[in-house]
């Protein structure tokens, strides 16, 4: 191979020949040297220096300290660990390997402990650092790639450690020849590799030029340095990330006329006035985004975020109403029959001062109320449309269609939001409100929904009471039944709920059988009622049941997961959730959104075997700890985020990022995304001069989502 270049395969690098470069290939996706070159370092190990503790700052990347064991204590599933080296101490935190490194770490004995600071209670301290006995910290120095002039790693404090995984290891892949490689793949690599970024946005933005950065990321000269490279190449990815999504978004704004609805109107007006209540901050702030939407004469295609009960229902029937009265009709689309029936009720009395008419039409709906309401619709004395999947059946035609509300979007397919669109009139496709209650974290949304707009409802209506989150096992539920008869007795309902999920369907009908067998034991029939909810019912008793629990008539409601959700009975104190590990941490929290609606303080049991998995126990843990659907789902997207292979990343999210991270780099990516919207809004197109380097860097296709129907 005389000439190289950034495609050449790096079997032809030293060091590295066919066998491991399939390997590398198969393992890691390197196939070339532009590859090799743009695969990053996950952490740092620097053996030549050592912090004091008085001098150790969260801001740091990594340190090293020499210090001794002061004292050391054992919490539950936590060992702290005190160290001292006369100039200050530091609290050591760790949470795995606690039995071993009790034994390993010896009180008044040195050690080196490599780890990131960060803070807690004011105070410095570093959670699972390494450990290394203390004298091994000189002898055990890790090579440097050898000295040469003018090499990349000459006089470099750090040394880089790279995602490996075993069967690289087992091929001799070590860290030391890992590094080796990359300086040779750098050596032949880095004359091809031009500025990815215009000189403009690195002026602006302050970030190193990208050879100073790909230098400092592989061979840092110190952590300043590193610092900057860090920031530079993550600032990259962010932004190109964005600047492709915000570009498909604002030529499909551009291009795509709406239905303009110039007014606000007076059914909404009538409605407005006749609320119970005031609203709230967020759902007049939310209403106003929706208003100009509807009036820009572009179509609206917006997604709302609101926790379980924040009060959305009241933004769609609001919403709808400004549709209504523009002369358009609205329809609201929910995942199953019992939510579209309860849309429906909560519906109908908003609307009464109004005079709009509605109707709700679901596969259960009769063949002769069926044919009324198409023709309604058809006609247009229907005003707004409540139903499930049968309201986009071809044969469902509409006067006017101007609005689609869509609840709970993850149920819903692209093919059948294609088939909304069809429904749409005057050559304009109707405007799009999503609701979803699987809180997102904005970062993610703002990315996996990139091209829509984002509303969220940050505020819960006022007089919410916490709801107290408790575990149990099965050893409790003597405790648990004497708890909800005390509840039962106060006047509250209880909810039951059972998994259902669809490999393990029939053993799931079972236990939720047996389950309810053994509360109609414990709660005997005529002085406990209780009501049994699940999908293989006819929908007539599975209504009959659903309303015998709304209207108080039972006091128990056993139902599978699928059925219950969104179902609004404020006087439902108690969520007892049966086989809680078995749920994932947004359906436990929406489940839980279930209760605390009422006036009445709320408990949610989260009832599990004893034997849980080490996520289980984590999503358990979480639910107790906080009620705040958002943090929970950040804390969500951070334990699925970095994978169990070292350094490599297996997010099981649809965007695979090199560098940044959408769990933590939230704040970058806002400044990314502001950059990126600031280029757009004065060059739409990318055709001025000083953005053409944008424009071919866009065209490597390097940032496109790869699967949206992974979402949720
Ligand atoms: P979501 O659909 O977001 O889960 P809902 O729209 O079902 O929430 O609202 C939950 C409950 O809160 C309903 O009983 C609703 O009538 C009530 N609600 C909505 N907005 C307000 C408000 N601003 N003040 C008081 N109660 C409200
Ligand atoms: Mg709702």
């Amino acid at each position: 191979m005389a000439q190289y270049g950034l495609d050449t395969e790096i079997q032809f690098l030293p060091g590295v020949g066919p066998k491991r470069a399939a390997l590398f290939s198969k393992e890691l996706g390197i196939t070339t040297v532009g590859d090799m070159i743009r695969t990053y370092p996950f952490r740092y190990i620097d053996r030549s220096t050592f912090v004091r503790i008085a001098d150790a700052r969260p801001d740091m990347a990594y340190v090293q300290v020499r210090a001794k064991v002061l004292r050391k204590e054992i919490l539950e599933k936590r060992m702290s660990v005190w160290i001292g080296d006369g100039s200050g101490e530091m609290e050591l935190v760790f949470f795995k390997g606690i039995k071993w490194l009790n034994e390993k770490l010896q009180p008044s004995q040195e050690y080196v402990f490599f780890g990131k600071p960060s803070t807690f209670n004011g105070r410095v301290n570093m959670v699972h650092p390494d450990v290394d006995p203390s004298d091994a910290a000189s002898s055990d120095k890790i090579d440097m790639a050898p000295a040469r002039k003018d090499s990349f790693s000459a006089g470099a404090a750090m040394t880089g450690v790279y995602p490996s995984t075993e069967k690289l290891k087992n091929a001799g892949i070590t860290a030391k020849l890992m590094n080796r490689i990359m300086e040779a793949a750098m050596d032949k690599g880095m004359i091809y590799i031009e500025e990815s970024l215009p000189e403009y946005i690195l002026n602006n933005m302050g970030l190193v030029p990208l050879h100073f950065a790909l230098r400092n990321i592989h061979f840092p000269q110190s952590l300043d340095a590193l610092e900057k490279a860090r920031y530079r190449l993550k600032f990259e990815e962010l932004f190109y990330l964005q600047l492709s999504l915000l570009k498909q978004k604002y030529i499909r704004s551009r291009s795509e006329v709406g239905i303009p609805m110039q007014k606000v109107g007076e059914a909404f007006n009538k409605c407005y006035e006749a609320l119970p209540f005031p609203l709230t901050g967020a759902q007049k702030r939310v209403i106003t985004e929706i208003r100009n939407d509807l009036k820009s004469g572009h179509q609206m295609n917006r997604l709302l975020q609101g926790d379980v009960g924040s009060g959305k229902t009241m933004v769609a029937v609001l919403s709808a109403l400004i549709a209504v009265g523009n002369g358009y009709q609205a329809c609201i689309m929910a995942p199953t029959e019992v939510l579209a029936q309860q849309h429906f009720k909560n519906i109908e009395k908003f609307l009464k001062p109004t005079g709009v008419q509605a109707a709700l039409l679901t596969g259960s709906t009769k063949t002769s109320l069926r044919k009324e309401i198409h023709a309604g619709l058809e006609d247009g004395t229907i005003g707004i449309i409540v139903g499930t999947h049968a309201l986009i059946e071809d044969n469902v035609m509409f006067r006017n269609l101007g609005l689609a509300i869509v609840d709970e979007q993850h149920r819903f397919g692209v093919e059948q939001r294609a088939k909304l669109w069809k429904k749409s009139c005057c050559n304009a496709p109707p405007h799009v409100l999503v609701m979803t209650a699987t809180p997102i974290p904005r970062t993610l949304a703002m990315t996996l929904y990139g091209d829509l707009d984002v509303s969220i409802i940050d505020e819960l209506p006022p007089g919410r009471k916490p709801v107290q989150t408790i575990h149990a096992t099965e050893g409790k539920r003597p405790a648990l039944y004497r708890f909800m008869k005390e509840q039962i007795a106060l006047g509250r309902q209880i909810f039951v709920v059972y998994p259902l999920i669809n490999e393990t369907e029939k053993l799931d009908y079972q236990s939720l059988e047996a389950g309810a067998d053994d509360i109609m034991n414990n709660f005997p029939f005529p002085e406990y009622k209780t009501a049994v909810v699940h999908g293989k019912q006819l929908n007539d008793v599975k209504q009959f049941n659903m309303d015998a629990f709304a209207a108080g008539r039972a006091n128990i409601l056993v139902a599978t997961s699928v059925i219950e959700v969104g179902v609004d009975v404020p006087n439902a104190s108690v969520m007892v959730i049966e086989s809680a590990e078995r749920f994932g941490l947004s359906q436990l929290h929406q489940l839980r959104g279930r209760v605390g609606r009422g006036s009445e303080k709320s408990y949610c049991v989260l009832m599990t075997g004893h034997k849980l998995s080490k996520e289980s126990k984590h999503r358990i843990e979480l639910m107790c700890a906080t009620e705040n659907g958002f943090d929970l789902a950040e804390e969500d997207l951070k334990m699925r985020g970095p994978g169990d292979l070292e350094g490599t990343q297996q997010s099981g999210l649809p965007i695979s990022l090199n560098i940044a991270s959408l769990a933590k780099d939230g704040v970058l990516m806002n400044l990314a995304r502001d950059c990126a919207d600031r280029i757009l809004k004065e060059d739409p197109e990318l055709t001025s001069d000083k953005n053409q380097l944008l424009r071919r860097e866009l065209r490597k296709d390097k940032y496109i989502i790869k699967d949206y129907s992974k979402i949720s």
